[in-house]
């Protein structure tokens, strides 16, 4: 298989191939064409793998496909990860891989000043990387609204519970609309994490790395 192979819009086979990608690794592979297809996704793969292409290639895909606007202080994909260092680099993917692509994202974490980010978020984002924290005291400020997510992404599920999460992430997952489609990324899947993710995936694919 090759990237050629899977009907991604253009601009987006265009910043593969000035990114010298060819081949998609294994969990690409798997992941790339039920994601394309609107369908959700339980994944188990480690940082290295090719994982963050894994979803932002489907995703700008998706996106590509209707001109719809992101909402006035929303978004229209919400990528949750659990830590600022990997939400960035997330966030820098998107960039790439949507480079020729007209999708704006915006990146948030906490420890830093709030106020850039809540204007940074008041016209609407395409596509909005998250840590868990920072992302609830922006809606608790009224600075962000989570009704038109149309795509989730979890990413690190398992770190995310680590570092104590859970809370905000349940508060965060009962604020988005029932019907979107949701990508779901552990290293591990242990009972508690399989657990949230039949919580909240419908009729998910299954992926291992
Ligand atoms: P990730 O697991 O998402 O952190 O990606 C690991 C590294 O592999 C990143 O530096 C990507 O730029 C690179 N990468 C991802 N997919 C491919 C691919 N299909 N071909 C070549 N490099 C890739």
């Amino acid at each position: 298989t090759q990237f050629t192979d899977f009907g991604l819009a253009q601009p987006v086979l265009r910043a593969l191939e000035e990114a010298g990608y060819v081949t998609p690794t294994p969990i690409q592979a798997q992941a790339v064409p039920p994601a394309m297809e609107g369908r959700d996704l339980c994944g188990i793969a480690q940082t290295g793998t090719g994982k963050t292409a894994a979803f932002a290639l489907p995703i700008l895909h998706r996106l590509s496909l209707d001109n719809r606007r992101a909402p006035r202080r929303g978004c229209r994909v919400l990528v949750l990860s659990p830590t600022r260092e990997l939400a960035s680099q997330i966030a820098e993917s998107f960039s790439d891989y949507g480079r020729h692509l007209p999708y704006t994202n915006t990146v948030v974490f906490g420890g830093v000043n709030i106020n850039r980010q809540e204007r940074a978020i008041a016209p609407g984002v395409d596509i909005l990387v998250a840590t868990p924290g920072r992302l609830i005291d922006l809606v608790d400020r009224r600075a962000l609204t989570l009704e038109g997510v149309e795509i989730l992404v979890l990413d690190e599920a398992d770190q995310m519970l680590d570092l104590g999460f859970i809370h905000a992430l349940k508060r965060i997952v009962k604020m988005l609309p029932a019907r979107r489609q949701s990508l779901f990324f552990s290293a591990t899947m242990p009972k508690n994490i399989a657990g949230l993710a039949d919580q909240y995936l419908t009729n998910p694919v299954q992926v291992a790395v």
